[in-house]
C-alpha cells in the first residue's frame, strides 16, 4: 500500500504504485502517485522542494 504525500491519495494495488515516484528530500521518504509525478514533473527535476509547488 502506498499513500501519496502530495494529494493523499490511497493506493493499495502495488502494481499501479510502480509509476509513482518516490523521493527523499532532507531525509525523509516521499511517495508521489502517477498523476502528482506528472503535474510536478518539472518541479521534480529541478530538484525543487515540494514546498515550492
Ligand atoms: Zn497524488
Amino acid at each position: 500500500m502506498a499513500t501519496c504525500d502530495f494529494c493523499g491519495r490511497v493506493e493499495d494495488d502495488e502494481a499501479k504504485t510502480l509509476s509513482w515516484t518516490t523521493a527523499v528530500e532532507r531525509g525523509r521518504k516521499r511517495v508521489y502517485c502517477d498523476e502528482c509525478s506528472r503535474t510536478h514533473l518539472r518541479a521534480m527535476e529541478g530538484k525543487l522542494d515540494s514546498e515550492w509547488w
